[in-house]
């Protein structure tokens, strides 16, 4: 049977029936084309077409040519809506025109091709003419086709259309092109005839079937252009899904005062508030809403204008949102008074909105919790701890006279940066540079996306919310003002100027994408505060519910059965606090050496490090143990009531003496300038350093290698952790200490310091009478240790793996150079996936991590194993944590919330189902 490659629209039920479910349809259809589909379906006015699929795209990009029959069958869908219109393609008498556009499985906003109006030539111009009467109306739509024909099929710059319309325009003294007469158009029509066989060595095509087969093959090879691809690699989406091309009848906006297009969101996409938020001009077609280049009307206006086709919208759109229970973004055309539904799709929207709209629909009982938790991704939570700025900040800033301009609050957060005027000079100084930027232009366009990805916001003077600018930087958490119209943009000398102000490229601003409120210079950022965000924190407390279902997980004995929980790494109270506040319910790491670093502590660590005798070494940790102990206390105040994980002092000593290089240089100084006064100790205390200098200090006497060596540092640290966590118990507080060696690679190690530590502990609840649960355990770091968990296991009671070392030691990189070196190479060239010390590598470290539970476990069923590396406020490593068992991640408190809803998304994804099945 020859392969179906062209469904119409009304073949829907064809559709499902071959790819088997609706995943599969908007595989096969694309997202657009799916939704035309289903609603005609639904008796939504759409016009009339039909949809080529992806698997024929797939096979064009294979074999650089349509598939058999593929063309038949658009010709064989052609003739049904000739039926359905009664108009015909290429016929002058009754011409029926089409739109030619992509659609991907997920929606690429602007990245593909469309092309529209083909079917005109000089013949079906005239016949069109003499038909509607209105010659100006189809010169326009010729010219417009001939330019789209030329830039989009044939590859022309868009500079060569571009540059006759404004010399007609200058030339007439016209300021907008609604000012161009018919003959005008009819010139410029001519004339773009003209460029574009100059350009191209060929005439324009004058038959209407030759113009859809190579508009056709421009949509199927726009899959593989610069800005799809760009646009691809920022977003995950495969290269492999290819876009389906539909081929939709015109209808037309810019028919008169009774014709319009415009666009509309069923729910405010900024705020997530349930008020319809769209726009539209009178007179005009998609791309001049879309482009944002002429001031549109709030749609509410439609109202006055024309009654009975707002009423007729308003219903639409209800359906179609209870139709798709999500909040939709929809395009529509009025042509001479009858409403056209062009697109609906998921809206996109500011990361607050998408938590809005989850719980709002949840309350309005069109979606359960669970689907709420999946419509909100990780990373949308994490934009939404994004900066504000400092309230009182803001307040001096507009006293103080540097306001600069005001345009529309289209992506929330505040952004500071240093101002660049075109994409490849913001990605630049970003990315190269590694400056803040804001990128500034009139308006943006999918080209200029490479530009506004790296950059802190995005300013643009004109176009509206719904302009491109606008839509992309909500996708991607961007702060972003758009139409700010008071602003002119002087590309040629690099500056911009509004109210009488001047900034000049590379000047800082700071924008407000909240309150749409721009100013020069820097202002203070404040964080933001989660308490304040009730939706997300019941979104987040759902979350938290669903993990903590029992059954989610199933494994050997041991196994959790619940989802993961959230712990955070906290070094100090303050940031303990926080990531309560945030939700997290353990402290998985406490790097304690971070508190030997301050001010008052230093020079004791020092002199405990150079003592010459164990007495004189136990002598300074007596002077640090109060200091610690204090620290301790602070921890177990903010965590009452759950656990508390304490990892022992890890990094190499030198790290907390001078910088060699520079005593050295001081020294020399101060020989050759004969000063001799504290010349011995400074060569002294250089003699020491060098001594202590190793080549590889990662791989060297560090974690339990160092406690062994100088057991009196680690022995210092539990007697403080433990009488803290006796004071406190005596004050009512609940402890739940434990205690982490950290770099163990054998458990010889353990068993050579363990005891000791366990006997300080003994001790001191002995002294003080107390008593308390407790833990020791290590970390897994050293691939030799994940390998003999089962022995590891025999004296911890925990694991957490440290996937920073492990993933270093495993790699063999290091985590101080490889970035910088080589990573970045290997990322772009395709030979690791991702950075692995982003994201955890499952073929290598991930499977070292699963045998170690495995093992571990063995040996002791109750085994609780946890993840502080960076990787634990990685969403896909979440997803691996939750697959191999582990307990629990913990990660910085700013990530706790994205980590919490990352936790839920695993859950959802792969809870009740056996592990082995879900790898
Ligand atoms: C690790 O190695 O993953 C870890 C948490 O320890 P650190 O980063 O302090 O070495
Ligand atoms: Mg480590």
């Amino acid at each position: 049977m020859v392969k179906k490659w062209v469904y119409l629209f009304s073949e829907i039920a064809e559709a499902e029936q071959y790819a088997g479910d609706w995943e599969g349809v908007r595989a096969l259809l694309g997202g657009k084309g799916t939704g035309l589909a289903d609603m005609t379906r639904a008796g939504v006015p759409v016009p009339p077409g039909f949809t080529v699929t992806t698997e024929a795209c797939n096979e064009y990009r294979k074999n650089g040519k349509f598939p058999a029959k593929m063309w038949d069958q658009q010709l064989a869908a052609l003739k049904v809506v000739e039926k359905q219109t009664g108009k015909k393609f290429g016929d002058p008498k009754s011409p029926l025109l089409v739109s030619c556009r992509s659609g991907a499985k997920f929606s690429m906003p602007g990245m593909m091709n469309t092309i529209l109006n083909i079917g005109l030539t000089d013949a079906t111009a005239e016949g069109m003419i003499k038909l509607t009467s209105n010659p100006r109306f189809v010169w326009d739509l010729y010219r417009r086709l001939v330019e789209m024909f030329g830039t989009v099929v044939m590859d022309l710059p868009d500079e060569l259309f571009e540059k006759p319309l404004v010399e007609i325009k200058d030339r007439q003294g016209y300021r907008h092109d609604t000012d161009l007469t018919a003959d005008d158009w009819r010139g410029l029509s001519m004339s773009y005839k003209k460029i574009y066989k100059k350009e191209t060595g060929m005439p324009f095509p004058q038959e209407s079937l030759k113009q859809l087969e190579l508009a056709t093959e421009a949509v199927f090879r726009s899959w593989n252009g610069k800005r799809a691809v760009d646009y691809r690699r920022a977003t995950g989406i495969s290269d492999d899904l290819g876009t389906a091309v539909n081929i939709v009848t015109m209808v037309f906006g810019n028919m008169g005062e009774d014709s319009g297009t415009g666009v509309a969101f069923t729910r405010e996409p900024s705020t997530g508030d349930k008020k319809m938020m769209g726009e539209y001009l009178l007179n005009a077609q998609g791309e001049d809403v879309v482009a944002g280049i002429r001031n549109t009307e709030p749609i509410e206006k439609l109202a006055d204008r024309m009654p009975a086709v707002y009423h007729e919208f308003m219903q639409i759109t209800d359906k179609l949102e209870d139709h798709y229970r999500e909040m939709q973004d929809i395009e529509f055309t009025i042509e001479r008074g009858k409403l056209w539904i062009l697109q609906t799709r998921n809206g996109k929207r500011a990361p607050r909105a998408a938590v809005k709209i989850a719980v709002d629909m949840v309350n309005e009982g069109r979606i359960s919790k669970d689907e709420a938790i999946l419509r909100v991704l990780p990373e949308q939570v994490d934009a939404l701890l994004h900066p504000q700025f400092d309230e009182h900040a803001i307040r001096q800033a507009e006293k103080s006279g540097v306001f600069f301009a005001k345009g529309v609050n289209a992506s929330p957060g505040a952004a500071v940066g240093q101002v660049y005027f075109d994409a490849d000079t913001a990605e630049k100084m970003a990315l190269e540079e590694k400056q803040a930027v804001i990128m500034v232009r009139p308006f943006t366009k999918p080209d200029d996306v490479h530009g506004m990805i790296p950059s802190r916001g995005v300013l643009t003077s004109e176009g509206g919310a719904t302009s491109h600018a606008a839509v992309v930087a909500r996708q991607f958490g961007i702060p972003c003002v758009v139409g700010a119209s008071a602003i002119t943009i002087d590309l040629a000398r690099r500056r911009m100027q509004a109210n009488g102000k001047r900034v000049k490229e590379g000047e800082w601003i700071s924008m407000d994408g909240t309150t749409g409120r721009v100013f020069i210079g820097r202002i203070p950022t404040s964080e933001p505060s989660l308490d304040e965000q009730q939706e997300l924190m019941t979104l987040l407390q759902w979350a938290d519910q669903i993990c903590a279902r029992q059954g989610l997980r199933s494994g050997p004995k041991g196994w959790p059965g619940r989802g993961l929980q959230v712990w955070t790494n906290a070094d100090y109270p303050k940031d303990a606090h926080r990531a309560r506040l945030y939700g997290a319910v353990g402290i998985g790491l406490c790097r304690t050496e971070h508190m030997f670093f301050e001010q008052e502590r230093l020079p004791i660590v020092q002199r405990m490090i150079l003592a010459e005798s164990s007495e004189a070494r136990v002598k300074a940790l007596d002077e640090l143990l109060p200091f610690q102990r204090k620290d301790f206390d602070g921890l177990f105040r903010a965590m009452d009531g759950y656990p508390v994980i304490i990892r022992l002092i890890d990094p190499p000593l030198h790290e907390f003496m001078q910088d060699e290089e520079k005593l050295f240089e001081e020294v020399v100084s101060m020989r050759i300038r004969r000063k001799t006064a504290g010349l011995e100790e400074k060569e002294a205390l250089l003699a020491s350093i060098k001594a202590m200098h190793e080549s590889n200090p990662m791989m060297g006497m560090r974690g339990v290698r160092l406690s062994i060596v100088m057991p009196e540092i680690v022995e210092m640290q539990v007697r403080a952790i433990f009488e803290a966590a006796a004071d406190c118990t005596e004050r009512g507080i609940i402890v739940k200490p434990e205690v982490m060696i950290p770099l163990t690679g054998t458990i010889k190690e353990l068993e050579w310091i363990q005891p000791r530590l366990e006997r300080i502990a003994s001790a001191v609840m002995h002294e003080k009478g107390v008593s308390f649960a407790y833990k020791f355990g290590t970390m897994i770091e050293i691939p030799r240790a994940a390998v003999t968990a089962a022995e590891i296991a025999r004296l911890a009671q925990f694991f957490s793996f440290g996937t920073n070392d492990l993933t270093q030691m495993t790699f063999g990189y290091s985590r101080d150079d490889a970035e910088r070196n080589f990573l970045v190479t290997y990322v772009e060239q395709g030979i690791l996936p991702q950075n692995p010390f982003q994201t955890i590598d499952r073929e290598g470290v991930g499977k070292l991590m699963e045998w170690a539970i495995a093992e571990g476990r063995k040996t002791r069923p109750d085994l609780e194993v946890g993840i502080c590396g960076e990787h634990g406020g990685d969403p896909a490593s979440i997803e691996w944590c939750h697959l191999i068992g582990v307990n629990y991640v913990s990660c910085s408190p700013f990530r706790v919330p994205a980590a919490r809803l990352a936790a839920a998304h695993a859950a959802l994804k792969f809870g009740g189902r056996g592990i082995a099945e879900d790898k």
